[in-house]
Formats: structure tokens, sequence, C-alpha cells
């Protein structure tokens, strides 16, 4: 049978385990998946070891810039991301490296929640690895504007500079921000620790501004708390990211795209 798994530390919390068997059951390919713990000191040592029989793999924090490293051959989307959260053995044995987080996100946005980005005001807050990974998947949909706003504002600068050629990108601060916007989606950690990026409700237009963030869990997220308070037209959270982000790479893996929609009702049932 067929081995596949996802590399973390730590890893217990992972869903991709149950989300890649419920697609193997749905499209009755004969595969294993499995949470694998890598060392923080040694993922190269580890994956090549699991490469010795396995297929593929997701990677999930801290390891996607190392697997970035590790892959003989970059898809261009990973190669933008600087970061990959997929490796497929490729036939000749060389590790092939993908990200799929930006495809994930974009395809819960436009297939999921039916928008269209094509002529939109984009606000994109943070500047971490998620957005970077995003950047490209969303500006190949010709947003009108997409601006990047982070409390590092350097950081911010530096993506919208790399990715300049792709599309109409901008950079700013959280304070510079004040025009309403069709799209606002959260990139930042700060959900995490139930935080809120410092913006102004003003950036919302009530009953028309879509606000999404990355992040998800059982109860709405502190930044969807706060944008249902001031009005937004629909607060979608992660979680839809997760399942495509997934369903991408094991469309890589196995030629066959599963149906999304049944697999994260699953998970949803699951979070309570
Ligand atoms: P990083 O650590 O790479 O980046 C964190 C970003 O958040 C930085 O821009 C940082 O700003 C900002 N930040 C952190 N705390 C605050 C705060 N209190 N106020 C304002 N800004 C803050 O993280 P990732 O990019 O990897 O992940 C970001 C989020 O995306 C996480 O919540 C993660 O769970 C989620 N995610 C979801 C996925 C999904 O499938 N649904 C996939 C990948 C990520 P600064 O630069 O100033 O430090």
């Amino acid at each position: 049978m067929d081995r596949y798994g996802v590399f973390g530390n730590p890893i217990g919390h992972s869903k991709s385990p149950l989300i890649h068997r419920l697609f193997a059951a749905q499209t009755g390919q004969a595969l294993s998946y499995e949470a694998l713990l890598a060392p923080l000191d040694d993922f190269a040592g580890f994956a090549r070891a699991f490469f010795s029989e396995g297929k593929g793999g997701n990677v999930t924090v801290p390891f996607k810039e190392e697997a970035y490293r590790l892959a003989d051959e970059l898809s261009e989307r990973a190669r933008r991301a600087g970061a990959v959260n997929t490796l497929k053995k490729l036939d000749d044995g060389r590790l092939l490296g993908d990200n799929t987080d930006g495809a994930g996100l974009v395809r819960d946005l436009t297939v999921n929640a039916g928008l269209d980005l094509a002529g939109k005001r984009i606000l994109l807050l943070g500047a971490g690895g998620a957005v970077r990974g995003v950047l490209a998947p969303i500006l190949a949909h010709e947003p009108q504007a997409l601006v990047i706003a982070n409390r590092t504002v350097a950081k911010a600068e530096q993506l919208a500079h790399e990715f300049a050629d792709l599309g109409p990108v901008a950079a700013s601060g959280f304070d510079w921000l004040s025009e309403p916007v069709d799209l606002i989606i959260n990139g930042t950690s700060a959900s995490l620790a139930g935080e809120l990026p410092p913006i102004e409700p003003g950036l919302i237009r009530p009953g028309h501004t879509v606000c999404y963030d990355m992040m998800y869990g059982k109860e709405p997220t502190a930044f969807n708390r706060w944008a249902a308070e001031h009005g937004a037209a629909r607060c979608i959270d992660g979680l839809g990211m997760l399942v495509e982000q997934a369903a991408e790479a094991f469309c890589l893996w196995r030629g066959v795209r599963p149906d999304s929609a049944p697999v994260l009702a699953e998970l949803r049932r699951q979070l309570g």
C-alpha cells in the first residue's frame, strides 16, 4: 500500500490524517497516511528515511522552509512562496516540492464561498509564511488592488516588492488604512492568542465587505467576531482552506481530485 504522511513538530493535533483517509475512502485509493513527528534538529534525515519507501508527504510547522531546501525540484508556486507544504516522490526517486496553501485559500474563496476576486479591493493582514504563500494565487485572479498590511511594515514592503511583477500589490502599516475594501483576509497569527490586528472598523463596509480568517476553531475567531460586530457581509474561517490545500496535494499525488464538501462537513461536525 502506498505510504503518505504529514511531517510536523508537534503533530498530534494535525487533522491531515483524518482528511486524507476520508479522501482515500471516498475515491477508492489504497493508501496509508500517518502523522510523522519529525525531530527539530534533523528534518532532512527523517524525511529522506521516510521517502526510501514513502510516496508523498505534507509538511507543517516548523518545517516548510526546510522542505523547500530538501526538494530536488520546485513548482513555480513553491518557488514563489519560498516554502513547501507538499512533497511528492517522482518516478526517478527525486523529490518534487509544491505549495498548495494559496491554491487552497483561493479555491475556498472562489468555489466554496462563490466569490469573484477579479476587480476587487483586497486587504491582506500579516506578512509571514502564510501570506507569502497566498500572494501569487490571489494576484492570478486579477484584483483591482491588493494591500499587504503588517505590524512590521518592512516585511510587508519586502513582499510587495517581490510580488510586484504579478499585479497591483502595495504595502501598508495597520494605522495607515482608512478606505473600506471588498475583502479582508487575516493571515496574522494574532487570533491564536485571541488577539486582533489593530485595524479600524471603517475598513468594513457594512453588508458588503467579506472577512476571512485563515485561522479556525470550535468558536468564531477573535477577528471574525470583530468583523461580525461591525457588519461584515460574511465571516469565513480557514477550515475550508485547510481541506482545500489537502485536496490539492491529494490530486498532485494520486491524479484524482476528491470532493472536499463532505470532508469539510465532517471536520465541522467533529469540531462541534
Ligand atoms: P508566521 O509566524 O509566519 O507570521 C505571523 C504573522 O502574524 C506576522 O505577519 C506577524 O507580524 C503577525 N502577528 C502576530 N501576532 C500579531 C498581533 N498580535 N498583531 C498583529 N500582527 C501579529 O505565521 P504563518 O504565516 O505561518 O501563519 C499565520 C496564520 O495563518 C496562523 O493563524 C495559521 O494558523 C494560519 N494558517 C492557516 C492555514 C490553513 O490551512 N487554514 C495554513 C497556514 C497558516 P510581524 O511580522 O510584525 O511579527
